[in-house]
């Protein structure tokens, strides 16, 4: 039986227990795109996965998203072909070949090289469904965005500014926020310097001090109470990560005297994640306003697809400027992960299959 190597982890911790294996190479069930991995990228996901943060069933194939060629195609599948150049978003991409639901599949555009395919998939959208969804950003608005430098905050930065957001963004050393000022930042705070002196600088930055329209939060833990203090009455937190770990319980009564609204999004619910070995129904919708559409249905690869059409369209436009931090090979997922949590990367980190 062919083999590939595959990323797993059977317990819950650190690095340590990530462990490369060889299991069989997958055949394409009904619905299912067998894919040859080229690249497949490294997401904060993957670590709470690893550290139980997010609850999983064990064993567990790890990696959440990838690009690659089309190897072959289960029955029924009629839009993917052996060759095609591919971006997925499915679990168990730390791996040569993966079989994908095909609605969780998209076509990569001809110009677009693979490993910056695999470099802006995920983080992209969830820039742009934040972005769109959890808080529409409206031309005018000044808006927040934390970890400004990183993967996802480069983008929300440059996708921001696309929309037409004035943009204060927050890092943690100034190398960081000169990287996020090349990419269209229009104000630096470094948030290192405690809570007190960066929600100050933040409302300096806003008009007459009241506040920014929407703070985009990847950090979590420590952030969100400063949060609370730089939106302006009837803002919105878009509380969409952890990287310094989990927000403490609040009690939802705080969020009146503001009147703020509070969200706490996950990119799947917008743009529907499935690794059943099952293909998902398929029902043919519309693709017109479908980022609008309130009854649109979330679970479809035409929701997939159109995310990934309109985050195709900003990078070929140079509006978003994808940033690869390093490619590691599969032997070095303990360092890449390692290096991710350390706080020491801007933009993407890669793995090379
Ligand atoms: P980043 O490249 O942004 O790396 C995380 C950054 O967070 C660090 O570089 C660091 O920047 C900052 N940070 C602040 N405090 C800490 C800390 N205590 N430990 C580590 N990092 C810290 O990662 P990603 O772009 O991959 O992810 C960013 C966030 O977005 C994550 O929380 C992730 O879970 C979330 N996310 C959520 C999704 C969703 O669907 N809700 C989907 C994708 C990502 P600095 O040094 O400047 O502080």
């Amino acid at each position: 039986m062919a083999t590939n190597r595959a990323i797993q982890i059977s317990k819950h911790g650190g690095t340590e227990v990530l462990e490369l294996n060889r299991i069989p190479v997958p055949t394409p069930g009904p619905g299912q795109v067998l894919i040859k991995t080229a690249y497949a990228g490294v997401n904060y996901i993957d670590t709470y996965y690893r550290t139980g943060l997010y609850p999983i069933a064990l064993p567990f194939n790890l990696g959440s998203e990838g690009a690659g060629t089309v190897e072959s195609v289960g029955v029924g599948v009629t839009k993917f072909k052996s060759g095609d150049h591919v971006v997925h978003m499915a679990t168990g991409s730390y791996a040569d070949f993966l079989a994908v639901p095909e609605k969780s599949v998209a076509h990569v555009p001809n110009d677009l090289p693979l490993d910056q395919a695999a470099a802006i998939l995920i983080q992209g959208l969830t820039a742009l469904t934040m972005l769109r969804e959890s808080y529409e950003v409206k031309r005018g608005d000044t808006i927040l965005v934390h970890a400004a430098a990183g993967g996802t905050g480069l983008i929300l930065v440059q996708l921001a500014k696309a929309l037409g957001a004035m943009v204060i963004a927050t890092a943690s050393s100034q190398e960081k926020l000169d990287i996020a000022k090349a990419h269209g930042a229009d104000y630096l705070v470094n948030y290192s310097h405690g809570e007190e002196q960066w929600v100050k600088e933040v409302l300096g930055h806003t008009k007459d001090g009241q506040g920014v329209e929407a703070v985009y939060d990847g950090v979590g833990k420590t952030t969100f109470e400063g949060d609370l203090k730089v939106l302006r009455k009837k803002g919105s937190l878009v509380s969409f990560g952890n990287a310094s770990g989990a927000v403490d319980p609040f009690k939802i009564n705080r969020l009146g005297d503001k009147n703020l609204k509070l969200l706490r999004p996950r990119l799947f619910g917008y743009i529907g994640k499935d690794c059943s070995p099952l293909p998902a129904p398929r029902i043919p919708k519309p693709i017109s306003s479908l980022a609008n559409d309130r009854s649109m249905q979330q679970d479809t690869q035409e929701v997939f697809d159109y995310y990934c059409g309109e985050l195709f369209k900003y990078v070929k436009a140079g509006q978003v400027k994808i940033n690869i931090h390093k490619v590691y090979s599969l032997e070095d997922i303990a360092q890449a992960q390692k290096d991710l949590e350390g706080r020491g990367t801007t933009g993407k980190l890669l793995i090379k299959l």
